[in-house]
């Protein structure tokens, strides 16, 4: 079997061989066996299901959530003459029926077909009378809640499928799922833990870097002057960030454009055509660009505020560099991005479960913009990967600073934590330490405890961000939701009991600024 694969590969695709992952899950398809795919975005997961789909008789159904991508893949696999159709909402209801009943007929060896049409009445019935072979479902990832882009029309999937007099081989793929996200992406569909197959989510060519402290318009200025002529995304949490951001830059004589919900239908279409061939270089936009843009040639992609979750940020980030050449993902981070995180949540309409899901998942975002080791590596782990080696070239790998002893004031700071029974959170932590002189300190006595005032030689707002370095290193965990409180990690015990050092790199000021802007 895996021969004629591999002759389809050259046959239609031009490739010798195939890249890691693809063989296995090719090879599990055609055996008929229940697959999961995790690749990494620009891995090849689509030649996961065409090979088997040029194989299998029938026809191979792949729902795809990408309108735009839709298009762009039946082109391609047009031009290579496989025959492949679409179905969603921009085609009329005689074009819908001519394809369906084309598709019917046998026509076809791939029909890509948008999640929504499977909620419309009798559609579903329509494709039961043809000859499927295979389900693929690309961005398998929007079926699950615990997910970030969760799409509740994925929900129909698994009851379409279960509707074939013959059930046809599933294979659902997706390049970022944590280890929950799998767990949920197997049991919707039925798949027995030995159907996943991951090649890794680690992208060699990205250099990831964090940027704090500094002037995030004055940074991108300076990035954009000097990277003038290469193409780039610059992510802003909201469109009038956007807007601001796109004003800002062309007035400093850059030539950006823009792209946010809140454009116009032509404005939008018009900006993402110039971006892809190359007439605009830089595009400032929100969060609302990029799913399904298939650009290879992005050389980086700046995020001028911390996006919601790690997930969320390694989807927007891994649209640089898919070409293989070396990128950079730049996050920018303020403090201020955290509050607007947590009002965005707040302001959803989750349940309870899931926003607290939703708080923790914002914790280790915003652990990543604290973490002094590889950030490579920081999100490897938070996608379920075991001791993940650094990546040798991002933000912190290269940080040659000299590292400082922290151990006392990591002490200071997990004594605290401890007296205050782990009842309280950052904020009350940090003025504790402080010594701050607030009615409500006194009200709840903790000017009497004795870590009171045992750092008072730093601002609240220094010690809050060692107790953010702290929470990043894992030395502490926030729980709860909207207000977490801070306690002890594992790791904090040996610091406890002096068994352990704290390393810092960089200086921890000593003296107080003159403005305390806690
Ligand atoms: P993904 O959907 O995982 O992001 P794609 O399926 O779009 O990735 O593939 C990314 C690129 O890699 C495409 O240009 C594709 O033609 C190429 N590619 C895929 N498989 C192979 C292979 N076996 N050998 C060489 N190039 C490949």
């Amino acid at each position: 079997m895996m021969d004629a694969a591999l002759q389809a590969l050259k046959q239609y695709f031009g490739y010798d061989r195939f890249r890691t992952g693809q063989d296995q899950i090719i090879s599990r398809i055609l055996n008929g066996q229940d697959t999961v795919g995790i690749m990494p975005t620009g891995g090849g997961k689509s030649l996961c299901y065409q090979i088997p789909a040029l194989l299998f008789p029938g026809v191979t159904l792949v729902i795809s959530p990408l309108i735009s991508l839709m298009k762009d893949q039946v082109d391609a696999l047009k031009d290579v003459g496989i025959q492949a159709t679409f179905i969603n909402s921009s085609l009329t209801f005689s074009e819908t029926n001519e394809r369906l009943s084309a598709a019917a007929q046998g026509i076809y060896k791939l029909v890509y077909i948008a999640p929504e049409r499977l909620e419309v009445s009798g559609f579903v019935r329509i494709l039961e009378h043809m000859h499927v072979s295979l389900v693929a479902i690309d961005e398998a990832h929007c079926i699950s809640q615990w997910g970030h882009d969760f799409r509740p029309s994925y929900r129909a999937i698994p009851a379409m499928i279960d509707r074939f007099a013959r059930r046809p081989a599933v294979v659902a793929l997706t390049a970022t799922a944590t280890p929950r996200v799998t767990t949920d992406i197997r049991k919707l569909f039925g798949i027995e833990a030995e159907g996943v197959v991951a090649t890794g989510f680690a992208r060699d060519n990205l250099n990831f870097q964090v940027v704090r402290g500094q002037s995030a318009d004055v940074f991108l200025l300076d990035y954009l002057r000097k990277n003038r002529d290469q193409p780039g995304i610059v992510y802003a949490a909201t469109r009038k960030e956007v807007d601001r951001l796109y004003a800002r830059l062309t007035q400093q004589g850059l030539a950006v454009g823009r792209y946010h919900a809140g454009l116009s239908e032509k404005e939008r279409a018009a900006s993402q055509e110039q971006f892809l061939y190359d007439d605009l270089t830089v595009l400032v936009a929100t969060n609302a660009f990029g799913m399904g843009i298939n650009k290879s040639n992005v050389r980086f992609v700046i995020h001028y505020n911390m996006p919601r979750n790690i997930e969320a940020y390694y989807q927007e980030a891994g649209r640089a560099g898919r070409d293989g050449e070396k990128s950079d993902c730049i996050l920018l981070f303020a403090p201020q991005d955290i509050r607007l995180q947590k009002f965005f949540i707040d302001q959803s309409d989750m349940d309870e479960t899931l926003k607290q899901a939703e708080y923790h998942k914002l914790e280790q975002m915003i652990g990543y913009c604290h973490t002094e080791t590889c950030l490579q590596a920081y999100i490897l782990r938070y996608f379920g990967e075991r001791n993940p080696s650094g990546c040798g070239h991002c933000g912190n790998c290269l940080d040659t600073r000299e590292k400082t002893d922290v151990t006392v004031n990591a002490q200071k700071v997990l004594s605290c934590v401890k007296r205050l029974r782990e009842r309280y959170g950052k904020i009350m932590v940090a003025k504790v330490l402080a010594g701050a002189s607030e009615q409500k300190l006194r009200s709840l006595h903790l000017d009497r405890l004795p870590t009171y005032g045992i750092m008072k030689e730093q601002t609240q707002k220094q010690i809050g961000e060692f107790i953010d370095f702290l929470t990043a290193e894992q030395y502490l965990v926030q729980q709860g939701g909207a207000y977490p409180v801070l306690a002890l990690a594992e790791r904090s015990l040996p610091v406890l009991k002096g068994e352990a050092r704290v390393l810092k790199k960089g200086h921890i000021r000593a003296e107080r600024l003159a403005v305390d802007d806690a």
